[in-house]
């Protein structure tokens, strides 16, 4: 199964929204492989944001991403890349759908309280970031025949 690499913010973490999006993940049945609180600083951060490093919000986006900790996640599921970054809703919380994890938790385009990777390459890339091997468990859920129908999973 597809896998994809999640960070919970600091303004998930600050505002106590971490259970909340952890039950969310749960309950559309994506599993959990690896999970752990860690310290950003700013050497993997200019690497987890390449593409933005020459933009002027960078400094303030780098700031609000080691201002606490942050819960980096590993999930697991079909097609999950892609679905979980529908789940996630666009950039900016303000135009986020509602029903999406931004679009029901967030107000900001930078407080936007939750990162997922945008491509099954980049999610391969982004798990070598942020995970040893050893992190990330070989897990499927005991009934997982309850989660997919024969032969979709
Ligand atoms: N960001 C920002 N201002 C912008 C665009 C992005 O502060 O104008 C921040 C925001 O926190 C976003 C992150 O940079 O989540 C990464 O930007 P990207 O375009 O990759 O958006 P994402 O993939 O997170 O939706
Ligand atoms: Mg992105």
């Amino acid at each position: 199964m597809e896998q994809t690499l999640v960070l919970l913010k600091p303004s998930c973490i600050e505002r106590c929204l971490v259970g909340q999006v952890i039950t969310r993940i749960q309950q559309r049945g994506i599993i959990i492989t690896g999970l752990k609180m860690m310290q950003l600083d700013e050497k993997i951060l200019r690497e987890h944001y390449a593409h933005l490093v020459d933009k002027p919000f960078f400094p303030g986006l780098a700031a609000s991403m080691m201002a606490s900790p942050v819960i980096a996640m590993v999930l697991k599921g079909v097609d999950v890349v892609e679905v979980f970054r529908k789940m996630t809703g666009v950039t900016n919380g303000r135009k986020a759908e509602p029903g999406t994890l931004r679009g029901d938790f967030c107000m900001s385009g930078q407080a936007n309280i939750i990162h997922a990777s945008d491509s099954v390459e980049n999610a391969k890339i982004e798990i070598n970031r942020f995970f040893r091997p050893e992190e990330v468990f070989d897990y499927t859920p005991a009934n997982i025949a309850f989660y997919y129908g024969e032969g979709e999973a």
